[in-house]
């Protein structure tokens, strides 16, 4: 697959405001954020989509709600609750193709989420 912007900002070439990084895996706020609290946690691994995870990724991908939760957590969030989500192509309304869990958090949250 092509690199996207989430790439860039793994490699440090853009800016990105970094709340947790290891070997697997990167949380970062998002730039238009959509609640409070808005942050995703993407794999290093580049993986397009939802569809394109193999069973090898089951670690990688796995890894991703405990950062979420870790992160959550150092923000003061996580008592109160949030909400992960995973969009997935056009109709799931995915615009960059390295997948990414969004965490949204801050207030209380509507659903269904349309
Ligand atoms: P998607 O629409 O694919 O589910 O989510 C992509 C998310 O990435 C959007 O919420 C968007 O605001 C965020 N985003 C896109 N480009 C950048 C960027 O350059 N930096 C950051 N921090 N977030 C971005």
């Amino acid at each position: 697959m092509s690199d996207t912007i989430f790439t860039k900002i793994i490699n440090k070439e853009i800016p990105a405001d970094i709340l947790y990084e290891d070997d697997m895996a990167l949380a970062f706020k998002d730039i238009n954020p959509q609640a409070p609290v808005h942050f995703l946690v993407i794999p290093k691994k580049a993986i397009a989509t939802i569809n394109d995870i193999t069973a090898d990724d089951r670690e990688v991908v796995g890894h991703l709600s405990v950062v979420a939760a870790k992160v959550a957590s150092d923000l003061g969030v996580a008592e109160q609750g949030f909400r992960t989500v995973m969009n997935c192509n056009e109709f799931g309304g995915q615009t960059v193709y390295h997948i990414h869990l969004h965490v949204l958090a801050g207030k209380p949250l509507g659903w269904p989420p349309y």
